[in-house]
């Protein structure tokens, strides 16, 4: 590309575009021109004037096997020489049957039997919320109208998934709309609820393991075993929100294997593609499926859905990354390099006066930013994860902070050294902007 047809994209977009969870005042004032990638291979992005980045978080945390993976695009470009979509209303297509039968058998037999396909994560949370909505109704269960979410807890959003998160900048402003929600920081504070509370319950909605958009905020081991027998002894659901979590970022296929945990609904979405298109599925049991069945006028149909639910495209995608997980023994390929990542992070964290505690659960880590004098937190008007993360570009390193918590979230086919050098950027970007 030409710096003249560079400079024309860069001009278009700050002329029409309207960037997610970005202040355009200072976008389109900045003197700095939009990065526009142009493509990618492997854990490594490529932008317009041929600058190479590695994908530090996985494109948002969506990409698993890297960019351009031979068998993915082959999976995509085959399906495209049939159909690129067709309705899943009334119709059905080999990629979604193929799709659902393969995403069944991740899980113990005859434990999620059902899946519901739409097309991000954020739907996918509103498909349980309301499959759990309209069981309660099907069911008679009028009392049970509340549903249980976490303090910090991110799952999207649209209006209904929104309403679940706690973290208030996201959802105050949008404050009155959504769901019923009780709100609750720990498992203890659950735990002490009366049997009364506990019958206002429709379902429990969590982020196993570690939330996200909190700053990679991880959840004490034993929690989640602890939150499914409270469910199991409430008769209240539980809705596991793996949109970040799944398709190894923790080091196993699904975070709540790491417990044995089986909910009620599994949300899946971001990486689900193997993070090439957008596609989600809400997985539930057979118990929710059958409550769901009757002759038409008895109206206990589902009715909800989305034109796009089960493209065809995005599912012959995520059937290519299944593959790749089998065919690459991705899983048992995890453990080392895990280590590895913490090692890294153990040693420039006590080495970098400004970075404070770090978590990190499989190929997702958190850094908290700190005063290096008081050790306590930043100002989050300076912005300063987020000018860290801008410094940390011209180390060939691009990531997005959670305010002033610097996140790694690697594509799992990223090798020691791509990921060593990526926390090796973040400490010289840390060095130059906090000095300076
Ligand atoms: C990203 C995310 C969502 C929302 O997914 P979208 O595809 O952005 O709608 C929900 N829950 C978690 C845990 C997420 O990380």
């Amino acid at each position: 590309m030409t710096p003249q047809q560079i400079s024309e994209l860069q001009r278009l977009d700050k002329a029409h575009l309207w960037h997610p969870f970005t202040q355009m005042q200072n976008w389109i004032a900045s003197e700095e021109d939009p990065l526009i990638i142009a493509s990618g291979k492997g854990a490594v992005l490529a932008d317009v004037e041929g600058n190479k980045y590695f994908d530090g978080n996985s494109s948002i945390w969506t990409n698993v096997h890297g960019h351009g993976h031979p068998t993915i695009d082959a999976a995509i470009r085959e399906q495209l020489d049939k159909i690129a979509h067709c309705s899943a209303l009334g119709f059905s297509s080999e990629p979604a049957i193929r799709l659902a039968e393969k995403l069944v058998g991740l899980f113990p037999e005859e434990t999620l039997t059902r899946v519901f396909f739409t097309d991000d994560g954020s739907t996918a949370i509103e498909c349980a919320c309301k499959m759990a909505v309209q069981y309660r109704q099907l069911k008679g269960e009028t009392e049970r109208t509340d549903f249980v979410s976490f303090g910090g807890a991110y799952h999207g959003d649209t209006m209904g998934a929104a309403s679940l998160g706690g973290i208030g900048t996201f959802t105050d402003r949008f404050g009155g709309s959504g769901y019923p929600v009780h709100r609750v920081e720990s498992m203890e504070e659950l735990a002490g609820w009366s049997n009364e509370e506990a019958q206002s319950a429709n379902a429990v909605i969590i982020e196993p393991l570690i939330q996200g958009a909190a700053g990679m905020k991880t959840w004490p081991e034993g929690m989640l075993k602890q939150l499914r027998e409270w469910c199991d002894r409430h008769g209240v659901f539980l809705i596991l929100d793996e949109v970040m979590t799944g398709f190894g970022r923790t080091g196993r296929m699904f975070a709540c294997e790491h417990e044995e945990v089986i909910p009620d609904f599994l949300c899946l979405a971001k990486g689900l593609t193997g993070g090439y298109m957008p596609l989600a599925a809400t997985l539930t049991t057979e118990r929710v499926f059958e409550a769901f069945l009757g002759r038409y006028e008895e109206l206990k149909t589902f009715f909800y859905g989305h034109s796009y639910c089960a493209n065809p495209l995005g599912c012959a995608a995520a059937l290519g990354s299944l593959q790749i997980f089998e065919e690459e023994d991705v899983i048992s390929s995890l453990p080392s390099r895990i280590e590895s990542f913490h090692r890294y992070l153990e040693q420039t964290v006590e080495r970098v006066p400004h970075f404070g505690d770090f978590r990190q659960v499989g190929l997702v880590a958190g850094i908290d930013l700190v005063d290096a004098e008081t050790g306590g937190e930043l100002d989050w008007k300076n912005e300063t994860g987020a000018r860290i993360c801008r410094a940390a570009r011209n180390h060939g390193l691009l990531t997005r902070p959670v305010r002033d918590t610097l996140t790694l979230m690697p594509p799992l086919c990223s090798t020691d050294e791509q990921i060593a050098d990526a926390v090796i950027a973040l400490e010289k970007a840390t060095a130059e902007v906090l000095s300076a």
